[in-house]
C-alpha cells in the first residue's frame, strides 16, 4: 500500500481552519504509522533518523526499490517531492522510480509511507496510486487549533483521512510522546547530492 501524509490538501473539508501550513504533524504521523508496523515485527527503513527504523539515504532507498532488492518492508520517506523534483520532470529515472514504488508495493509486500507539503506537488502518477491520503491537524490540549509554525505548547495531532474520505479523525496522537521517536529538527529536505556531501563530512 502507498500512504501519503500532507501539509495541505486544497479543497478538502479537513483543510479548513486557521492551522499552520507547516508543522501540522505530517512527519509525526508518518513516523507513528511506521512505528506501528515496527511493533508488528516488520522491517522499517527511513530517509530520516528514528529510534526504531534503519536510516538509509533516499538515493540508496531509491536504488533498492528500482533494483527490486527489497521485500516485506515498510519504507518511510519524508519530503519525497524533494527527491522526485531532483530527478527532473518526466525523466526516465523518475518514471522508473515511481513505477517501481507502485509495482513493489503491490507485489512484494512493500508499504511506502511518504509525506510532502502540498497535495498538488506530488507527481500525478504517484498521487493517483496513493491508497490513503491523510491530512493531520494540530491542536492544543484546550481544543484550539494551532496556527503557529513554531509553537512551544503541548500538542495533540488529529489524523484525518482525505481519500477515501472520512469525516471523523481516524486517530489522534500526543505530539510530546511520538516526538520522542525521531528528531524533528533534522533536516531531510535536501537534494541527494547535498545529502552525500554532508554524509562525507560526517565520515571525516
Ligand atoms: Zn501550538
Amino acid at each position: 500500500m502507498i500512504y501519503g501524509f500532507f501539509g495541505s490538501i486544497p479543497g478538502s473539508p479537513h483543510n479548513r481552519g486557521a492551522h499552520a501550513l507547516r508543522g501540522n504533524g505530517k512527519t509525526m504521523c508518518l513516523t507513528f504509522t511506521g512505528y506501528l508496523d515496527y511493533l508488528n515485527g516488520r522491517r522499517v527503513i527511513s530517509n530520516y533518523k528514528t529510534v526504531f527504523s534503519e536510516y538509509i539515504p533516499i538515493q540508496e532507498i531509491a536504488d533498492m526499490v528500482m533494483s527490486e532488492n527489497i521485500k516485506d518492508t515498510t519504507i518511510l520517506l519524508s519530503e519525497i517531492q524533494v527527491y522526485i523534483n531532483s530527478l527532473g520532470a518526466d525523466s526516465e529515472v523518475l518514471k522508473t522510480f515511481i513505477g517501481s514504488v507502485i509495482g513493489q508495493s503491490r507485489k512484494r509486500n512493500v508499504d511506502v509511507h511518504y509525506d510532502t507539503q502540498r497535495y498538488g506537488d506530488i507527481h500525478p502518477r504517484l498521487r493517483v496510486q496513493t491508497d490513503r491520503a491523510y491530512l493531520p491537524r494540530k491542536f492544543h490540549f484546550d481544543g484550539s487549533p494551532c496556527s503557529v509554525d513554531r509553537c512551544e505548547k503541548v500538542h495533540i495531532i488529529y489524523l484525518y483521512m482525505h481519500d477515501p474520505y472520512q469525516y471523523e479523525p481516524i486517530t489522534h496522537i500526543r505530539a510530546d510522546v511520538v516526538g520522542q521517536l525521531y528528531d524533528s529538527n533534522e533536516i531531510v529536505a535536501v537534494p541527494p547530492k547535498r545529502v552525500r556531501k554532508r554524509k562525507k563530512k560526517e565520515d571525516e
